[in-house]
């Protein structure tokens, strides 16, 4: 059976979209600080604290939220998801762009010379 390799990669990019709902938006920040604390060990400047954040672009505003130390790998990975999923949309999006071109093309109304 006759297969259009387009749609059955767009529909591979779609089933893999669920596995991806897990996503957490923005970006996924470490960093070392000091507490500031006299008699911590960080106040040598050199044993410093690293501390995990997420920072988010919602309504206009940067918002930094603190990460704890023993979420800090899932909210990374779920960071990336958001990266795959647009990878994913951005892939699809293109996809759908070359089709619509080639059945305007065959609908003899020829696209417009780059
Ligand atoms: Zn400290």
């Amino acid at each position: 059976m006759p297969s259009d390799p387009d749609l059955a990669l767009r529909g591979r990019l779609i089933r893999g979209l669920g596995a991806l709902r897990e996503m957490l938006p923005g970006s996924f920040v470490e960093r070392q600080r000091s507490c500031g604390k006299a008699n911590c060990r960080c106040a040598d400047g050199q044993h410093l604290h690293t501390q995990y954040q997420l920072s988010v672009f919602a309504e206009g505003k940067l918002k930094t939220f603190n990460v704890p130390p023993q979420a800090a790998e899932e909210v990374q990975q779920r960071v990336d998801l958001h990266r795959r999923f647009q990878e994913a949309a951005a892939r699809i999006a293109q996809l759908n762009l070359r089709r619509w071109l080639s059945e305007k093309e065959a609908q003899g109304k020829a696209p417009e010379k780059p």
